[in-house]
């Protein structure tokens, strides 16, 4: 008897690895609510560092904060126009993120529609489960880099692995953890020389 052929598995593209980056203090300075062209800075090495955590076949994910929203500081629009200013810088030097998510809420300052207790600001990890869902990312086998605890916490609670850099907050962030809770790293060049050499 010929045996019965198994049941064809459905075609499923495997689920891809992200790094998922915090914007300021990570990828550019840290200038207190930042939301002007012209004073957007990369951290020094950052570009290099996204060209190759993308080389080696990462999606590169910016996941941030941006509370200024709802203080009323700024609006989405003018988040919007930083982030397709960044994109062209990238593009300089070869490269590109693959995604943006923005959180522009707060639980307890600003007024309308963005004063709530949402599910995406960081520690929660909102965005990066919207960002798996839409990209196919295999949390378990993904990174979270950043320079607050929020972003430690928020990549904990997705499943990932979460990176410390001290750049931005993260000095003051190192202090605030246990000791030894997460990897260090002096900048985003080290966190990409870490994760493409695993
Ligand atoms: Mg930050």
């Amino acid at each position: 008897m010929t045996p019965h052929p198994s049941p064809l598995t459905p075609h499923r593209k495997s689920a891809r690895r992200a790094v998922f980056l915090d914007r300021d203090g990570t990828i550019n300075v840290e200038k207190d609510y930042l939301h002007r062209i012209e004073d957007f800075e990369f951290i020094p090495g950052a570009p290099e560092a996204i060209k190759r955590l993308k080389d080696a076949g990462f999606l590169v994910i910016v996941v941030t904060n941006q509370s200024g929203v709802a203080r009323g500081y700024f609006g989405i629009a003018e988040v919007e126009l930083l982030h397709r200013h960044m994109q062209g810088e990238l593009a300089k030097h070869g490269t590109s993120v693959d995604g943006f998510y923005i959180c522009p809420h707060h639980p307890t300052q600003g007024t309308g529609e963005y004063l709530r207790d949402c599910d995406c600001r960081k520690g929660k990890p909102g965005m990066l489960l919207e960002a798996a869902a839409e990209h196919e990312i295999d949390l378990t086998s993904s990174f979270m880099v950043g320079d607050k605890v929020a972003d430690i916490e928020a990549g904990e609670a997705a499943g990932c692995s979460s990176l410390l850099v001290l750049t931005g907050y993260g000095h003051q962030s190192s202090s605030e953890m246990s000791a030894q809770r997460v990897p260090v790293f002096p900048t985003l060049k080290e966190v990409s020389d870490f994760i493409v050499g695993k």
